[in-house]
């Protein structure tokens, strides 16, 4: 099932919440920087041993002070123009997002919209991405996970519902 909604991500009581990290896995801006708030200096330390991440994959983390059991991390491409993989770059962060949380039993998870802040992926494409690429695997998994787009700003929202309207799937 998916579902879109206008909240601050780090507030969501989920399986696991998605962050939209930097290859370091050391923290940012952003949501990143939003989620090691939140989730306290603990997150940052097991990041450490984690050896960073390469673009589209993805590496699963506790959640400590988080509502939310489990982190995945994972790294969405840089938006440069279109021409340089990034569709299939932000396509394998959802994928291998989601197989990190079947592999765990994660029932419920929440996505922020990955590239569309500083790395300035257009947000109508990267809505439909993250949009058709879910329900892919979902069908493809026979899964029921229960999928959340925690969008960020209304406009961000509106995209995502006015997508899944339509059905893009
Ligand atoms: P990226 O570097 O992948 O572009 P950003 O963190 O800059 O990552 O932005 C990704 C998305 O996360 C943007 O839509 C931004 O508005 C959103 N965002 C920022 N803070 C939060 C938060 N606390 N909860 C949910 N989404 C957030």
């Amino acid at each position: 099932m998916l579902n879109a909604i206008q909240a601050d991500i780090t507030t969501l009581k989920v399986d696991a919440i998605v962050n939209a990290a930097n290859s370091s896995l050391l923290g940012g801006g952003g949501v990143d920087g939003a989620i090691h708030r939140a989730a306290g200096s603990e997150l940052l330390a097991e990041c450490k041993i984690l050896g960073g991440c390469p673009t589209g994959e993805a590496k699963l983390t506790k959640g400590y002070k988080l509502p939310a059991k489990f982190v995945i991390h994972t790294v969405g491409p840089v938006w440069l123009g279109g021409n340089h993989n990034e569709a299939g770059l932000l396509e394998n962060c959802y994928t291998n997002s989601l197989k990190l949380a079947l592999e765990h039993r994660i029932k419920t998870i929440a996505f922020p919209s990955i590239s569309t802040g500083v790395y300035g992926y257009p947000i109508n494409e990267a809505a439909h991405i993250a949009i058709q690429t879910c329900q892919k695997k979902l069908n493809e998994l026979q899964s029921d996970i229960e999928i959340t787009f925690c969008c960020f700003s209304k406009h961000d929202l509106e995209v995502y519902q006015s997508l899944l309207n339509k059905g893009i799937c």
